[in-house]
């Protein structure tokens, strides 16, 4: 049974997902708020437009974590939603 999808709930739109569909922000327990990986409280999300906006405009991800999101963390998800829209993808 270990290739059952693990479902998660995005705190914006409450679908349940695969939860490697979503991307995932922690409530790091030493260094705050990250994304990916980290031990502590986590918060999941669509990678759509919607729902980071959603997210974004009704702090659902500050809710989910019960703590202060810093704007950063926002604009890397923002910055991957346009990376994936993007078909030229530029190497670094
Ligand atoms: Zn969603």
């Amino acid at each position: 049974m270990s290739d059952r999808p693990v479902l998660r709930r995005c705190v914006a739109c409450r679908q349940l997902l695969d939860r490697r569909q979503l991307w995932r922000v922690i409530r790091d327990h030493q260094d705050g708020v990250r994304l990916d990986e980290g031990m502590g409280r986590s918060a999941y999300l669509c990678r759509e437009e919607n729902c980071l906006e959603e997210a974004t405009r009704r702090k659902r991800l500050q809710k989910a974590l019960r703590c202060q999101v810093p704007e950063t963390v926002l604009a890397v998800l923002k910055q991957r939603l346009n990376q994936s829209v993007g078909e030229s993808a530029e190497a670094d």
